[in-house]
């Protein structure tokens, strides 16, 4: 490492620990996966900053003290199998594949998976299994999950994926009736499966959840 990415490593982190992504595990996690690997283009120089990116399709790389706090939030455990919604460029992925067992990723543009799969090779990262389809009904078939992420916002939590949560389990979800208003929210399914607890944890601005699959 030169002297000026050690640097920029420790704003990077400096930057994360102000905007209360205190998590040791979750910093950790993020030392080790290099953003910059995840962007591409005249916005790499970027990489660093605390801003959402362009990436491909017409999406977006999240915020990374977002990324952050919504690790943080999940609260994932070394055992954990974990699903998310939305890979995007696979940063998010990237990062819980350093704090779970398994991950799951899935995103509606196959451009985005096909890229985020390479990535993963790339970086060595063996524990990410990356689909195309509609995440909206989950994955049924690899449920149920000990957490469950989603990165794109929807109005409501998504039901099929409230019953892919295990008891005990917690799903993190932008939820939002337009693009300007939205909370991340954090459900935790009750151990005696009666129901569900909802916490709000702070305002977010997401690209949409959107039903089935574009033509790319
Ligand atoms: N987690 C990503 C950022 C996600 S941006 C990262 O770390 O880079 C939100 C992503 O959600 C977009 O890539 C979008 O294509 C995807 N998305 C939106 N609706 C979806 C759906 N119903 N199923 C799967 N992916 C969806």
């Amino acid at each position: 490492m030169t002297p000026d990415e050690a640097t920029r490593k420790m704003q990077f982190l400096f930057q994360l620990r102000s905007k209360g992504v205190t998590d040791q595990r979750v910093l950790k996690a993020m030392e080790v996966i290099d953003r910059g690997a995840f962007v591409q283009g005249h916005f790499a120089t970027r990489a660093y900053e605390d801003m959402p990116l362009p990436i491909a399709s017409g999406q977006t790389i999240s915020q990374p003290s977002v990324v952050g706090l919504m690790t943080q939030a999940l609260g994932v455990q070394p055992r954990d199998t974990v699903l998310e919604i939305g890979t995007g460029s696979g940063y998010q992925a990237a990062i819980l594949s350093e704090l779970a067992r398994r991950v799951y990723t899935i995103d509606r543009f196959r451009t985005l998976t096909r890229e985020a799969e390479i990535r993963f090779t790339q970086l060595g990262l063996t524990n990410i299994t990356v689909l195309t389809g509609d995440g909206s009904f989950g994955l049924p078939e690899q449920g149920p999950f000990d957490r469950i992420l989603v990165t794109a916002a929807a109005e409501d939590p998504p039901g099929p994926l409230l019953q892919q949560l295990k008891p005990g389990g917690v799903m993190v979800v932008p939820v939002g009736q337009s693009d300007a208003v939205q909370s991340l929210i954090k459900v935790t399914r009750r151990e005696d499966a009666s129901g569900f607890d909802y916490e709000e944890l702070l305002p977010v601005r997401f690209v949409p959840l959107i039903d089935g699959l574009p033509r790319d």
